[in-house]
């Protein structure tokens, strides 16, 4: 039978109002303004500041265990003067005026009492036996239950465990007494004679820390062997498991991991397990039908919760972020029309599939109930869900109509409740939440009820009427649009996996050739090659590089001056057309441009293909840069008077690369040089050389002429001084080592015989990084945060974090985390993504990091080593993960860089004492700070003296323009790149002036300052 929604809406209408009326007059606590929670809900609703700092305190609550933190961040939260505590936050502590002893502590007393009596009313009890004594209280009331034991993801697998075991325990408690229950309506062994009276929901990747989209087969398994077990108890209780949904990165994981439970042979004749589908995501309805027809092929009945979903927020921002299409509706009524097109299908396959309708969105619940009665859907097949305190007199109201009412009720401690807190504070308090408009804004009945495609056709004609003023800004801006980082790959896409699978294989067809020199556009060939290799098996060879000497020097540096004095003439746009030609080559060609980099240099999959992203960004923003600077500027504007300033490039730009961003750093310097009017002489790395001699390929292919790009791979005792003192060299652009830094700078204060230029040297050197963790901070976040800026490409970026230092308060807990977290991840060969981190880049490299990680075993105390690398025939570059305590700041491992997988940690007394730590090595190159005090962050911003520094979040990752990236001291000299100033290094200003007057006459130009 085929039912149209629009044509049950009258009938939906009337349901609702019929809803409304039997609850008039009633309204949910959360929204009680004689209570503590309704009056700040009321405060937060009309106050976006406070509604900010507010939600902020309550995440951070906590963390703040001793009276001195929590007076201090309330004064940091809401101000140090007692008129700007909002009344309501000093709610239960009496007349008190703010400051001071007694009274503070008074007022510290009844806001954290407040606070946690507000998480304690969405949460069922803080232990099992609680847990069950609510869910007895709850079942007199008539309403069956599902519970959840709360957590977030796991950064650890012995959290997972702990995670496990919890749900076991709650299980064990329910167990003891489930079978005295009678069954919800008419009593027997079944609520309303078919429902199992226990019923439990998982959030999936609480059970496995290693969980990654990229991997989902891995992670699939690991969820697996934690919850497994526990829907083995549910099903001797004879109960119901439901599989939770959660953010985007986890959907095809959860879904991939539900089929595998239910159609598991031991499992199959087993109905009672449920997943769940959010309606806000586009990708939904094919989700659910995809769903559906598995359950039909596979002949088993199946249960899904349909929810509108919960990370609104978080989904639109991280996509945002990434450069990545919004995945979710950006029309509420969008969300809401999604719903009830998706619960008619489900319906419509009510003899497979169980549904769940979990809203408190009166107008929803009404068309599912129209829909389920004109589709004569069963009673058995359909109940309704809200969540445990919220929307009292929904569920009341749901109970009188409906009868099959289920309670969704987390249980747990209150640190993972506060997160949980946050999130339906959120969802309560948004301007599009159905329960704020009901019960908090009292909207008109006609309006809640109406139905959603009418909402989202109005809003998307208001929207339309506000387009024109941006298509006219579209108009008048230039051809080129404004730039854009090139987005992150997301590996939840399964054809993004598959088409990085096929790149690994066909760059491999490839292996062993001979790459040449490339000299004025002719390929030379050199009897002298350098095999590069695969470091996670070092008998593969990727490539044999050919190796100049002086002779190929010297002609390269001819043939690029040649090409430098025709080259600086060609007008700017010109020469940006080639960089954006060249971008345009390189996303055609990222999938095998990261494999490369993945078997040459033992990159991960997505750190390989950010490489190449970044390389992208390089170009489209400086070939953006040039067109900016490119044109003449009038200087002054007195008449008679023309006075231009512009730039022309330097001359011969040597570009000596390093192979840990092997093709985005070379390629920015390089680019940068080229769209200045230079040329360049490319020395990349050895142990990068075969990506170097892409990018070779990629300038020729945009069409740039012979002799402006030439790549001249070559060992730096034999031809490194040669190309740095070449008199016809005028800027040397360099990223490595320090040793090597310093030593180009020497090698290029000295005027050579025949030299008419100052040599300008940028060099990027290297760091000491740090990231501070105050005491006060988020852990989740901050143990992850230090894991992949330490660890992640094997420590070997230069703004890799090598020394954490940790607050006295909260030291334990989180180097414990930390080294629980280290201790779980992946090693192995970077080619399979469920490595975490993989080879060191070469042998010399290898032997150099253990040399350190023996150091550091010295120096300090071992927390983590970690020699389960592959072993085996293959003989990889692996160095052993190394995490150290007990440093302080004199130690060489305080001190020296590694760059390699060897983290310290420094504990300090005080939140000044770490930044001094901080501060305490020759370098300042990157930094972070993990914290949630307002003071401490800006103190950071003040003095953690660093190039770049990240406030909770971890010290790499950087972006080109959003993160112009660079440091000071010995970490480099010259500006950041990717940034503003950057091409300015490459050029010599240069400024005409002209007397445009004769015999009294001079022409007028617009700008002129005459005479008014
Ligand atoms: C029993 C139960 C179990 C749940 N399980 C899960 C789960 O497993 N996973 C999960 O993610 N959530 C889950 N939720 C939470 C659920 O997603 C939210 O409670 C729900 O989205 C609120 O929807 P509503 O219909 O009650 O309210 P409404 O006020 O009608 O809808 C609010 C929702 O609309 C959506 N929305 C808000 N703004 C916009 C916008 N601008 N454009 C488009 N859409 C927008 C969001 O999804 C928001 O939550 C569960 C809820 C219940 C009751």
């Amino acid at each position: 039978m085929s039912i149209e929604i629009k044509a049950l809406d009258e009938k939906v209408v009337q349901r609702g109002k019929q809803f409304f009326q039997s609850i008039a007059g009633e309204a949910p606590s959360i929204f009680n303004k004689g209570w503590w929670t309704g009056k700040v809900m009321d405060w937060a609703m009309r106050n976006e500041d406070f509604k900010v700092q507010m939600f902020r305190f309550v995440d951070v609550l906590p963390y703040l265990n001793t009276s001195e933190s929590l007076s201090r961040h309330i004064e940091e939260y809401f101000g140090d003067k007692d008129a700007n505590i909002p009344d309501v936050l000093k709610w239960g502590a009496g007349k008190t005026g703010f400051g001071g002893g007694l009274v503070a502590m008074v007022l510290n007393k009844a806001i954290r009492a407040n606070i946690e009596g507000m998480a304690r009313q969405f949460i069922i009890g803080e232990k099992a036996s609680e847990a069950v004594k609510g869910i007895r209280q709850l079942r007199k009331d008539g309403f069956a239950f599902v519970i959840d034991l709360l957590g977030e993801a796991t950064v650890n697998e012995k959290e997972s465990d702990a995670y496990q075991r919890g749900y076991l325990e709650v299980l064990d408690a329910i167990q003891g007494e489930f079978r005295k229950w009678d069954g919800l309506d008419g009593g027997g062994e079944l609520d309303w004679g078919h429902a199992p009276k226990v019923n439990v929901a998982v959030k999936p990747s609480a059970f496995y820390s290693q969980a990654k989209a990229v991997d989902v087969d891995g992670s699939v398994d690991g969820m697996y062997r934690r919850i497994e077990p526990i829907y083995r108890k549910v099903k001797e209780m004879g109960g119901f498991l439901c599989i939770d949904m959660e953010q985007l990165k986890y959907k095809e994981i959860t879904i991939e991991l539900y089929k595998r439970l239910r159609s598991a042979p031991e499992h199959r004749d087993y109905p009672h397990l449920g997943i769940v589908f959010q309606c806000y995501l586009k990708s939904t309805d094919a989700d659910v039908a995809e769903m559906l027809a598995w359950a039909r092929r596979e002949a088993l009945p199946i249960s899904i919760r349909l929810v509108k979903g919960a990370y609104w927020d978080s989904e639109t921002v991280i996509a945002k972020q990434n450069g990545w299409d919004v995945p979710v509706y950006t029309i509420k009524a969008e969300t809401d029309m999604a719903y009830e097109r998706i619960a008619k299908v489900i319906l419509e396959n009510h003899d497979i599939c169980h549904f769940a309708c979990a809203s408190h969105n009166i107008r929803t619940i009404s068309a599912v109930q129209e829909l389920a009665s004109a589709l004569c859907v069963p009673e058995s097949r359909l109940e309704f869900q809200v969540l445990y305190g919220m929307a009292e007199p929904v569920r009341k109201g749901l109970r009188n109509v409906a009868r099959r009412v289920r309670l969704y009720c987390p249980y747990g401690d209150l640190i993972p409740g506060m997160a949980y807190l946050v999130r339906r504070l959120l969802e309560n308090t948004a301007n599009e939440s159905f329960l704020r408009q009901s019960f908090a804004e009292g909207a008109e009945l006609e309006r809640l009820l109406e139905n959603p495609e009418k909402t989202a056709q109005r809003e998307i004609a208001a929207r339309k009427d506000v387009a024109p003023a941006s298509t006219q800004m579209a108009g008048r801006a230039s051809a080129i649009p404004p730039f854009a980082n090139f987005p992150n790959v997301d590996f939840t896409i399964p054809a993004a996996r598959a088409a990085m699978r096929q790149a690994l294989a066909d760059v491999r067809r490839d292996f062993g050739r001979t790459c040449p020199l490339v000299i004025g556009g002719r390929e030379v060939k050199t009897p002298d090659t350098l095999a590069s290799y695969n470091p996670a098996n070092p008998a593969e060879i990727i490539g044999h590089v050919c190796q100049a000497g002086l002779k190929e020097t010297r002609e390269a540096i001819a043939c690029a001056r040649k090409a430098y004095l025709a080259w600086r003439d060609v007008e700017p746009a010109q020469r940006a057309k080639v960089l954006f030609k060249a971008a345009d080559i390189m996303r055609r060609d990222i999938d095998a441009l990261s494999a490369l980099q993945v078997l040459e240099v033992g990159k991960q999959w997505d750190q390989a293909h950010a490489d190449v992203a970044e390389a992208i960004d390089f170009l489209e923003y400086y070939g953006r840069e040039m067109l900016r600077l490119g044109a003449p500027r009038r200087m002054g504007n007195a008449p008679g008077e023309m006075n231009q300033y512009f730039y022309q490039g330097k001359g011969v730009t040597a570009v000596i690369g390093p192979w840990n961003f092997p093709l985005a750093i070379s390629c920015g310097m390089a680019a940068a040089a080229i769209v200045c009017g230079n040329s360049v002489v490319y020395k990349p790395s050895g142990l990068s050389s075969v990506i170097g001699f892409g990018l070779a390929r990629t300038f020729k292919e945009a069409g740039l002429p012979d002799g402006v790009f030439n790549f001249l791979p070559g060992k730096g005792s034999v031809m490194g001084d040669a190309l740095v003192e070449h008199p016809d060299v005028s800027v040397i652009a360099f990223t490595g080592s320090m040793e090597v830094g310093l030593h180009i700078q020497e090698k290029a204060a000295r005027v050579q015989p025949g030299q008419i230029q100052c040599k300008k040297v940028i060099a990027e050197m290297g760091g000491k990084n740090a990231i501070i963790i105050d005491d006060d901070a988020d852990l989740d976040e901050a143990v992850l945060g230090v894991l992949y800026s330490a660890f992640g490409f094997q420590g070997q970026k230069c703004s890799a974090c090598s020394r954490v230092i940790v607050l006295d308060p909260i030291y334990d807990r989180f180097t414990r985390r930390l080294a629980e977290a280290a201790s779980c991840i992946k090693i192995g060969p970077s080619e399979d993504p469920a490595n975490y981190m993989g080879p060191v880049v070469d042998r010399a490299a290898q032997a150099n990091v253990l040399k350190y990680a023996e150091l550091a075993c010295q120096e300090g105390k071992v927390l983590v080593k970690r020699t389960d690398v592959p072993q085996g025939g293959q003989g990889g570059c692996y160095a052993p993960l190394t995490i150290v305590e007990g440093i302080t700041r004199d130690m060489r491992i305080a001190q020296e860089e590694v760059f390699g997988p060897v983290l310290a940690v420094m504990r300090a007394k005080s939140f000044d004492e770490a930044l001094d730590i901080a501060c305490s090595t020759r370098f300042a190159l990157t930094g972070a700070v993990y914290s949630r005090s307002p003071r401490h962050l800006e103190k950071a911003r003040r003095e953690f003296r660093v190039g770049n520094l990240y406030l909770n979040k971890g010290s790499t990752g950087a972006m080109v323009e959003r993160h112009a990236f660079g440091g000071f001291n010995m970490s480099g000299v010259g500006s950041k790149s990717g940034g503003p100033d950057y091409l300015l290094q490459f050029m010599d200003p240069r400024l005409v002036s002209e007397n445009t007057m004769r015999r009294g006459f001079a022409p007028v130009e617009a700008d002129d300052d005459w005479v008014a």
